[in-house]
């Protein structure tokens, strides 16, 4: 039974869906008006193995991630810029996906956007203030809080302060937030019963919740930003709309950090993904991502990406003395048997995904694996089919595991390769260089001036560099 923590109850609860074998899930996308930050890539990355999880426990997902094509921000810029507003949101949407599909975050089954929903939004308001949740005043639609006796009960904040920030004259009650504004002279605007304009933001994604999913929905997820107000308002307009609970459980992904401060784009203080992958690998942003538990907050470093760098170097490693190792050996599966940590690995890997998709102790536990694999490696205690058949048993469920994360696919002789690659070109250092140092040491060996020798290791060592002498073969590796 997967367990997941609901917002609404403060609880982990047991996930039963609505309808048997389905979930439906729904995540508040982006205002595609600049980069992506890492912030984003990190709910996009959540949501992704949330869904991918449901897949493998044999669940049919329908997940929805919208674009918020309308917004201030892309109208400041595109004025800014003298565009139109579709130029600059068309753009990012392309640039955003791109991003994303580096990370390895796959598609949602929906990705709607507010401009081609309008005619749904305008209806959906119609139902509000036919239904008495909403009214207008001078071509500006609000929703009545006062109307809707739950409102509140995701943040389970006092009445007064559920406060709706957006100033307006024509506001009933300070708490009121708006549907549907006039436009200003320079803004795109759509025909409506009420005025000329364009909705709020909280509207477009009850209204596309609603048009791919339904009235309720199984899952709906954001980051813990948007609780209060974007989501506490979801629930109202929907619930009032439908007379259904909206979403049955509630997903918040926790906050992003940069080198200890909250991160903020108007403080300046936030990485985009393509400054991330100029530095980093995509998966090693992903394995970052995926080593904090989803509803923390993470403090992002290079410290940080170095680390996965590191971690991810050795999972490669490890797996590529494996692969080659076992390679062309043949052996029978049926009478093939493995130590219980290997045999196992399936169940915790379940066990702990059931706990609220707890994936850093997936990958802890695949670490201490690895260990024991590198010892077997090693170990004269198997024969060489012995250690084949552990290793294919392995492989059997270290492949589902790693199509859940999106981790470790990649093949490790490539990946090694370009990690090379990319090190040694960080340190502005040649394989050229290093193999002439190499010979250069060898000569000074015969020579027995081994202080020259020795200067040479040193000077590879400072350069990041090790040698590494074993039964008269010398090698050379990358220190980290
Ligand atoms: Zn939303």
């Amino acid at each position: 039974m997967i367990k997941l923590y609901n917002t609404l109850t403060r609880n982990k609860e047991d996930f039963i869906p609505i309808n048997e074998g389905k979930v439906k899930m729904y995540a508040c996308g982006v205002t595609p008006y600049d980069e992506i930050h890492i912030g984003h890539a990190r709910q996009a990355v959540v949501y992704d193995v949330i869904r991918s999880y449901f897949e493998y426990a044999g669940y049919e997902v329908s997940y929805v991630r919208n674009y918020t094509d309308v917004d201030d921000k892309i109208i400041d810029r595109a004025n800014r810029e003298g565009k139109k507003s579709t130029e600059v949101s068309g753009h990012f949407m392309k640039e955003n996906s791109r991003d994303l599909d580096a990370l390895k975050v796959h598609r949602a089954s929906h990705e709607p956007t507010v401009t081609e929903c309008m005619d749904d939004i305008i209806d959906f308001i119609q139902v509000l203030i036919s239904k008495g949740f909403g009214y207008e005043v001078n071509g500006e639609v609000f929703f009545d809080i006062d109307k809707f006796s739950k409102y509140g009960c995701l943040s389970n904040r006092k009445r007064e302060n559920l406060i709706n920030s957006e100033e307006s004259p024509n506001k009933k009650n300070n708490n009121d937030f708006v549907l549907w504004k006039p436009h200003k002279t320079g803004e795109p605007f759509w025909e409506s019963p009420w005025s000329k304009g364009r909705p709020g933001w909280h509207i477009e994604c009850s209204v596309m919740a609603k048009k791919y999913l339904g009235d309720s929905i199984d899952i709906h997820g954001g980051g813990l930003d948007l609780l209060f107000p974007h989501h506490e308002n979801e629930i109202a307009q929907s619930e009032a709309y439908s007379g259904k609970q909206f979403s049955k459980y509630w997903v918040h992904n926790g906050l992003v950090m940069i080198d200890g401060t909250k991160m903020s784009k108007s403080l300046g203080n936030f990485l985009t993904v393509k400054d991330a992958l100029k530095d980093y690998f995509p998966e090693e942003i992903r394995y970052t991502i995926l080593t904090h538990q989803y509803s923390s907050a993470i403090d992002f470093s290079n410290q940080l990406f170095l680390n996965a760098r590191k971690r991810l170097h050795y999972f490669y490693s490890t797996l590529l003395r494996m692969r080659d190792l076992i390679d062309g050996v043949e052996v029978d599966s049926e009478t093939s048997k493995a130590p219980e940590y290997i045999t196992g690995l399936e169940a915790k890997f379940v066990e702990f995904m059931n706990d609220n998709f707890n994936a850093p102790r997936v990958i802890s536990e695949l670490a201490d694996v690895f260990k024991e694999l590198n010892k077997i490696l090693v170990s004269s205690k198997y024969s060489l089919e012995e250690k084949t058949g552990i290793f294919n048993i392995f492989f059997k469920t270290f492949n589902d595991i790693s199509s859940v994360l999106r981790l470790f696919e990649e093949k490790p002789r490539d990946y090694i390769s370009k990690l090379k690659d990319k090190i040694l070109n960080e340190r502005e250092v040649t394989v050229e260089y290093i193999e002439n140092r190499l010979k250069d040491r060898q000569s000074a060996k015969i020579t027995k001036n081994y202080e020259k020798a020795d200067s040479i290791k040193n000077e590879l060592m400072q350069k990041g560099i090790s040698i590494q002498d074993t039964s008269g073969l010398v090698g050379w590796d990358i220190i980290f």
